[in-house]
């Protein structure tokens, strides 16, 4: 890398917009952000490291980014809050040319704009063998509209944002050499992240537990359910799948696991009381966002997967988990 660091901080200093509530900004040795009252700071973080949740060869430096925004963003948006800035830690290994870490930053910058979120500090260091990306995001919300996991009731509906297993499949095409259709590399490379979707269910006061899908439908929901000492039965039949996924489905019907346990989707999964359908429903139709009714809350304290003759399923795969020794290898078809 030829710049350095504290050009680039000047560079980058320059190119954060600023708002209101933002009373200091990069430059200094802490931000200083205004909470209006009677809300609530919230904050989440996220690590981004090379070879363990992206690879060089495998993404463009814009849409990491542009991921890595959209990542936070979830976060916030899972709880039913608006976000509002972020910080960026970066460790940049020696091979690191100012171009990657333009196009990083050209990605960052415009997902920044598109969520209307600003940047409002970070750290920059060099770092031994590999790209670090590290993003605290802050956002807001009024007292009491924040939506947690543990609040799922019994005879809840369970509701899902967007289509799964589109991230997964095109991962598997990836590590088994095969090429990408734009939609998944799309979906794999450049999600967005639910953020109106997210604000609106949390202030219309809508979902009474929600999270982000990050790790799988069967891994998050199972954080849900024993947050909330609840389960659930899963309709597999009412999963929404996108064209692709349903297509490749019907050559190798094994890739149903990705849907249930793949990760990296970036929908929101949710739990709404039954009597809100058509608020739900409607909502959706007002913000063009697909949402599926994918199952109920179940007193037993248990997930189950039932099939189209009302069969329970047992999937193959395990959602992921950093700590998990390595399992079966994702079907890749
Ligand atoms: P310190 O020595 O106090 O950590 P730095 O020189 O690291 O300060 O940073 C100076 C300013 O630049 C701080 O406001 C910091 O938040 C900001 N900054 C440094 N690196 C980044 C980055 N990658 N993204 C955003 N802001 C950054
Ligand atoms: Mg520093």
């Amino acid at each position: 890398m030829g710049i350095g660091e504290f050009e680039f901080i000047e560079k980058i200093r320059q190119r954060a917009a600023r708002g209101p509530l933002i009373k200091l900004g990069i430059g200094d040795d802490c931000s200083a952000i205004t909470v209006p009252a009677g809300q609530h700071l919230l904050t989440s973080t996220d690590l981004l490291l090379e070879n363990i949740h992206f690879r060089l060869d495998w993404t463009d430096l814009a849409s990491l980014g542009q991921k890595s925004v959209a990542v936070n963003v979830s976060d916030i948006a899972a709880m039913g809050a608006r976000p509002l800035c972020v910080y960026l830690g970066l460790g940049l290994p020696p091979g690191f040319t100012d171009e990657q870490l333009d196009q990083f930053m050209d990605g960052f910058f415009a997902a920044l704009e598109q969520e209307q979120l600003f940047l409002t500090g970070g750290d920059t260091c060099r770092a031994q063998e590999s790209l670090t990306i590290a993003i605290t995001i802050q956002g807001l919300c009024p007292e009491g509209q924040q939506v947690t996991r543990s609040t799922a009731e019994v005879h809840d509906d369970l509701w899902v944002s967007g289509t799964l297993g589109d991230s997964a499949l095109a991962l598997a095409r990836l590590q088994a050499g095969k090429p990408l259709s734009e939609f998944l590399a799309a979906r794999h490379f450049r999600p967005r992240a639910r953020a109106e979707l997210g604000w609106q269910l949390g202030s219309h006061k809508l979902a009474t537990a929600m999270l982000d899908l990050s790790d799988g439908l069967a891994g998050d929901l199972t954080h849900l359910l024993t947050a909330s000492a609840v389960g659930a039965c899963i309709d597999l039949d009412q999963l929404p799948l996108s064209e692709e996924f349903q297509k490749a489905l019907i050559v190798d019907p094994r890739l149903l696991d990705l849907a249930i346990c793949g990760g990296e989707n970036y929908e929101l999964l949710f739990s709404a009381h039954k009597h809100n359908r058509t608020r739900i429903e409607d909502l959706a139709q007002e913000f063009g966002i697909p949402l599926r009714r994918i199952g109920t809350v179940i007193a037993d304290e248990e997930l189950v997967f039932m099939g189209a003759e009302g069969q329970p399923y047992q999937p193959q795969l395990r959602s992921f988990d950093h700590f998990a020794t390595p399992g079966k290898p994702l079907p890749s078809s």
